[in-house]
């Protein structure tokens, strides 16, 4: 955690990463690398690896990311028309950065 980690380094200011979101748990960017015309990281300020890895304390963290979801669902302008929210879980699922985070995806024409 921490020093290796590119996420918590973005989640921690670290970078010139632009944040569309930044409350006391979660941070939200655009993904540098997108597959549709919405594509958006959310990612928690505390580092988990994976979806494997939650605790019960981490509760607080997944309510957080949910809505912060919702809240940039609508300023995205994708809540009416759709998105889809992903977690790639370990290599196997196609998680390439080893710090929890949540894909959304949306903005294409309906
Ligand atoms: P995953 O495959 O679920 O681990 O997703 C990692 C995502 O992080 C990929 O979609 C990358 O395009 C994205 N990514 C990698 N580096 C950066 C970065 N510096 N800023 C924004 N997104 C990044
Ligand atoms: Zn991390």
């Amino acid at each position: 955690m921490g020093d290796d980690c590119l996420f918590c380094k973005i989640a921690g200011g670290e970078t010139d990463t632009d944040f569309l979101m930044e409350t006391d748990d979660v941070v939200v960017f655009r993904d540098i690398n997108p597959i549709a015309p919405v594509h958006l990281l959310l990612v928690p300020k505390r580092h988990i690896r994976s979806v494997n890895d939650l605790t019960e304390e981490d509760s607080p963290v997944l309510s957080a990311l949910l809505f912060a979801a919702r809240d940039m669902a609508v300023q995205m302008g994708v809540d009416a028309t759709g998105y889809k929210l992903i977690f790639n879980v370990e290599k196997g699922g196609g998680q390439e950065i080893f710090h929890l985070h949540m894909h959304m995806i949306g903005g294409w024409e309906s």
